[in-house]
Parts: structure tokens; C-alpha cells; sequence
């Protein structure tokens, strides 16, 4: 190669002889070429090890892949996770020995690998989402380059967040709540802001079993956004999450009485499972419908994006099937002209892993971010990382090798799963 190479510069050089632009482009491609350092012997590079730590009830899965050079991937998995401890040792024998560099070719080996063992969903998908992240993390690291640059470059150089407010964790939060709730997250820099709908506990709700909202229910969400917009003025951009609680038809009145308000969109009316039925409040309202947090691997957004059954996707990166899948995800979207837009509820390592698959394609608009960031100072100790985390609504993209952020295992041990060992 090396020779071909110099024997193309040459006669590039005599064929421009006459040429000074000819002649003078090659011999700078030539010297850069010798400029360009070799970090290490990528093909040398071979998985050593796997090891994982749980944290957060289970549901945060971290992991480190090992290699013969000293150098390591981070990656992590998030919700579909509790109780996997031994699928990430399977998946750490099937690894030994490979080099972590062939991203993709492992990636549907171990999907391949597991098609009579659940590979199309679930705990399978989310875990080999962190083994994944951990390829392009090591990878990066050897060749020296950032994950958005192995990924095909960047769009862009910030990625914009939007603050989820979390008040499915306070109980019957009022429309005042609501307020507050946006006016922090706007007085924080943000300019898109996410709500919950859904209340168990609602007093108005007759039947825990029955998903269709009644009448004082649907005022009551329709107070609590319209006191939102009511406080932040039109150019915020606010959404609301439903968590797939509800049923087709209150999804489409939802839908219907929020179009005065201009949401961002109106996230999982229903459950996943029935596009024909996001199909139905998709084309019933326009208000704009997103849904995808679960889902996983592109197959799992094929049929919806054909149809048209959602306006926008939210795949979770940590869950779907990591970065690679992720990006894939994110371009099958674009041949529809449909939105990117991740769902995020992880660390901030698995929030800048995010980030490098959203700088590389096109059709990104929006990552969510977590005010557990903000109030919860495990989220600052498990993991290192140099700068602030979010400035003004905006994350700026990692420019160091891999990822850019480290998992701090010392730190974590504290919120470790009891019973389940950890990183050994
Ligand atoms: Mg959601």
C-alpha cells in the first residue's frame, strides 16, 4: 500500500511537472501524510477483559472493556438493565481476543449471536448498547480521535438540551408548579423544557387499570402546560411526556386540546407496541407526536417512520443499541424528513456519548438533559471530566480522544447494587 501510495505521488509529481498547483498539492498530501503521528498498533489492539458495576436500583449499568495496551472503553446502559450482571459476562467471553476497533462487525456478532435469545429487544439490546458505546470509546482512544469524528464528522460543535423537569416525582404538582418549574429551567439557560402528564395519583382518575383519562384529568393537564407556555411566553419551546399511560382516544384528545399551546411535541400518548395506533393520533392532530424511548435497534423504527405514525424519534442511545445504531437510527429518520431528538436518562457519560452520535447527523434537533445533574451530587462524583457539564441549554461536544468522559469507579462503589459484584 505504502509503495503504491509513493508511486501515485511521484507521478502525480512528473505528470504536474508543468502544473506547479499539481505538483505542489502532492507533495503537501505526502507530508502530511508523514506528519500524521501513529498513536499505537491499532490492529494489535485485542479486548482483554469486561467488567461492569451497577448503580441507581440496578437500572445503571457501567462497564469497561479492557485491552492488551493499557488503554480502556467506558460505556453504559440504561432502564432495561436490572439483573444482567451475567449477560455482560457472556458477552465479555465472546469478546476476549477480538480487537475492539471492528465497532460494527461485533456489534451484529453479538446481535447475531443472540436472535433465539431475545436479540431484538429488551435487556439484550440495552446491554450490548454499553458494550457498544465501549467499543467507540476505546477506539477513539487508540486512534485519537473523538467519537463524532469516527462517526463521520460533526454538523455541529454544540449540541442543545432540553431540561426534564421530572415532576412525576412530586405528588398532584399544581399548574403553579408547572410555572416554577419552567421559569427555573429558563432562568438556567435553557430554551426547550419537558413536563409529565401522567398521575397515578390523580384523585380524577377512576380506574388504575382503565388508560382513558377522564374529563377533570384532561383539564388538569391542560392547566398545568397552559400555565407553563403562560409563563415562559411563546419562544421557549415545551413538551409533554405521557409515558405511555393512556389509551388511542385520550392520546387523540390530548393531542386536539394541546394544538393552542404549539408543543415541541406530545411524547408516548400510548405504548409502544401499536403503530397503527400512533398512526391514528399522529394524523388526528398537529400537534407534533414523538415516541421511541422504547424501541430499540432501527428495525424497531422502520415500520413507524414508513407509516408516518410519529412526527418525531427519541431513541435512548444507552438502550436502542449505542451509537453506531443510534446514527443508523438517526438517518433512516432523515429519509423521511423526521427529527432526531434522544432520549437521555443517564450519566453524563452516556449524555456525551449521546452527544457525538447527535454532532454527526444532520437531522438532530434536541438531547434531553436531567435536572438530576443540578440537585444530585452522585451525578457530579461517578464520573471525571474536564469543563462545565452544560452551559446555557447547550453541551459542548468533547474534542478529547473516545468519548471524553471517564466512569470514576472509586466513586461509584458507595451507589453500588448490594449483592452484585462490582467491576470485578
Ligand atoms: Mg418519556
Amino acid at each position: 500500500m505504502a509503495n503504491s501510495r509513493r508511486t501515485f505521488l511521484q507521478n502525480s509529481i512528473v505528470a504536474g511537472s508543468g502544473i506547479g498547483l499539481v505538483s505542489n498539492y502532492a507533495s503537501e498530501l505526502e507530508s502530511a501524510i508523514k506528519r500524521t503521528s501513529k498513536l499505537s498498533a491499532p490492529s494489535d489492539l485485542k479486548i482483554t477483559d469486561v467488567k461492569c458495576g451497577f448503580i441507581r436500583n440496578g437500572s445503571g449499568l457501567f462497564l469497561k472493556i479492557y485491552t492488551n495496551q493499557d488503554i480502556w472503553g467506558c460505556g453504559e446502559g440504561v432502564d432495561a438493565v436490572p439483573g444482567t450482571y451475567h449477560l455482560v459476562q457472556k458477552f465479555g467471553d465472546q469478546l476476549r481476543g477480538k480487537n475492539p476497533l471492528n465497532v460494527n462487525r461485533l456489534f451484529e456478532d453479538i446481535r447475531r449471536s443472540g436472535f433465539f435469545q431475545g436479540a431484538q429487544s429488551g435487556m439484550y439490546v440495552a446491554v450490548l448498547s454499553a458494550i457498544e458505546t465501549a467499543f467507540w470509546d476505546v477506539t477513539g482512544k487508540a486512534l485519537g480521535l473523538p467519537v463524532y469524528q469516527l462517526m463521520g464528522g460533526k454538523f455541529r460543535d454544540r449540541i442543545r438540551v432540553y431540561m426534564d423537569t421530572a415532576l412525576y416525582q412530586s405528588r398532584l404538582p399544581e399548574p403553579e408548579d408547572f410555572a416554577a418549574s419552567a421559569q427555573e429551567a429558563v432562568d438556567m439557560g435553557f430554551n426547550a423544557i419537558k413536563f409529565d402528564l401522567d398521575q397515578r395519583n390523580d384523585p380524577n382518575k377512576y380506574d388504575q387499570y382503565n388508560w382513558t383519562a377522564s374529563p377533570a384529568e384532561l383539564k388538569r393537564m391542560y392547566d398545568q402546560m397552559a400555565a407553563a407556555r403562560a409563563q415562559v411566553g411563546p419562544d421557549i419551546d415545551i413538551c409533554a411526556d405521557m409515558h405511555g399511560r393512556y389509551d388511542a382516544i385520550t392520546g387523540i384528545k390530548v393531542a386536539k386540546m394541546m394544538e393552542p399551546l404549539h408543543l415541541m411535541w406530545l411524547e408516548e400518548p400510548i405504548p409502544a407496541e401499536n403503530v397503527d395506533a400512533y398512526l391514528q393520533i399522529t394524523q388526528s392532530t398537529s400537534t407534533p407526536i414523538c415516541a421511541g424511548e422504547n424501541h430499540y435497534l432501527a428495525h424497531g423504527f422502520r415500520e413507524m417512520l414508513e407509516k408516518g405514525a410519529v412526527n418525531i424519534v427519541m431513541p435512548d442511545l444507552q438502550k436502542a443499541g449505542g451509537l453506531g445504531e443510534g446514527q443508523r437510527i438517526a438517518n433512516l429518520a432523515n429519509l423521511y424528513y423526521v427529527p432526531f431528538a434522544p432520549h437521555m436518562v443517564a450519566s453524563y457519560l452516556g449524555a456525551m456519548a449521546s452527544c457525538h452520535v447527535c454532532a454527526s447527523v444532520p437531522n438532530f434537533m434536541v438531547l434531553e438533559w436531567q435536572i438530576y445533574f443540578h440537585k444530585n451530587p452522585m451525578f457530579q462524583e461517578i464520573v471525571s471530566f474536564d469543563g462545565p457539564m452544560v452551559e446555557n441549554g447547550f453541551i459542548t461536544l468533547s474534542e478529547k480522544p473516545g468519548i471524553g468522559v471517564e466512569i470514576n469507579e472509586e466513586s461509584m462503589r458507595k451507589y453500588a447494587v448490594k449483592d452484585v459484584p462490582f467491576f470485578e
